[in-house]
């Protein structure tokens, strides 16, 4: 079983980023910003957005957290997004979700300018997506993909199993797992027989946000198990997969910490570095 170490994938981008944001600054002569946008006290969201900025101050990007009390009104959160979207040194919008119930979500994504939504949220990047134009992809879906590539894992002809259909994860995900080929089946709360389908699956993607849920019984002796999940289970941060179980039956699989977290962070910066540049993203 080959363990896939979403850290030596990290480090790998690490370097691309550092050296394509050397080449920009030198050309450019510009200190391009990431603004990340920081709604109230949700701790998770506070801890994800000290880390990226302290992850991208690291490859030396210029990240300001912009931190804002839960008692923000929409009109003024929309106007600080306006003024981001106008400043030229800013290249990159990441807004922390989920944001407090009085704000429309939707509303505040639709309003971030599509070259400066480096997490691929507004409806210009889902679109590009989906048919195949260059544009920014959310940051969770292409760290999977930046893992298997790294591990060179090829996903043509394979049959995937994701579980998972939300909007930043599971729906990108799977039209990125059929851009690249795969045959994918795609589970939810909703599926009748999860068992039978992962068990076919050559790879299996589980971004459920429950612990426990993949089991061992239900993967198909050497197939690759990747893992979205982040939860909290005794104090401890686990996936949604039972580790030792799938470890014994998959032929390789992500650890949760350690896996797909500690990729997704330098997606965010390598799309960031790639908007600078307008090119193409890093896939
Ligand atoms: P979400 O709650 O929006 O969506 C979860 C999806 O899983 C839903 O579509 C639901 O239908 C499905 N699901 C839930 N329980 C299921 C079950 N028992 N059987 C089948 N399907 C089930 O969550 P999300 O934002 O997509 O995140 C998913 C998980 O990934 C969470 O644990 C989240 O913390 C984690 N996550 C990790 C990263 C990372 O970088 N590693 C980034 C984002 C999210």
């Amino acid at each position: 079983m080959q363990l896939l170490n979403g850290k030596e994938v990290a480090a790998f981008h690490r370097e691309r980023v550092e050296r394509r944001l050397a080449d920009i600054q030198e050309e450019l002569h510009i200190q391009p910003e990431l603004a990340i946008i920081l709604v109230g006290e949700d701790a998770p969201s506070a801890m994800y957005a000290k880390s990226m900025q302290k992850t991208a101050r690291s490859v030396g990007l210029k990240a300001e957290i912009y931190q804002e009390p839960a008692s923000i009104s929409e009109v003024e959160l929309l106007s600080l997004m306006d003024r981001l979207n106008e400043q030229a040194s800013v290249f990159g919008i990441l807004p922390m979700m989920p944001l407090p119930r009085h704000l429309n979500s939707q509303r505040i994504i639709d309003c971030i300018d599509p070259k400066k939504d480096v997490d691929g949220l507004t409806d210009v990047n889902i679109a590009h997506l989906y048919t195949g134009r260059p544009g920014f992809v959310p940051c969770t879906p292409r760290a999977v993909i930046a893992i298997l590539d790294y591990y060179h894992i090829s996903l043509s002809g394979k049959d995937v199993a994701i579980i998972g259909r939300s909007n930043v994860v599971g729906k990108p995900l799977a039209q990125l797992c059929l851009n690249c080929n795969a045959t994918v089946t795609h589970c939810h709360t909703r599926t009748k027989d999860l068992k039978a389908v992962c068990r076919r699956a050559d790879l299996v993607i589980a971004a459920a946000g429950k612990a426990g849920l993949v089991t061992g019984d239900m993967i198909k002796p050497g197939a690759v198990v990747i893992d979205v999940g982040i939860n909290r289970v005794d104090g401890k941060t686990v996936g949604d997969v039972v580790f030792d179980e799938v470890a014994a039956q998959a032929g390789a699989v992500t650890p949760v910490p350690g896996g797909v977290g500690a990729v997704t962070t330098m997606m965010v910066l390598e799309n960031v570095v790639c908007g600078i540049a307008r090119t193409e993203t890093i896939l």
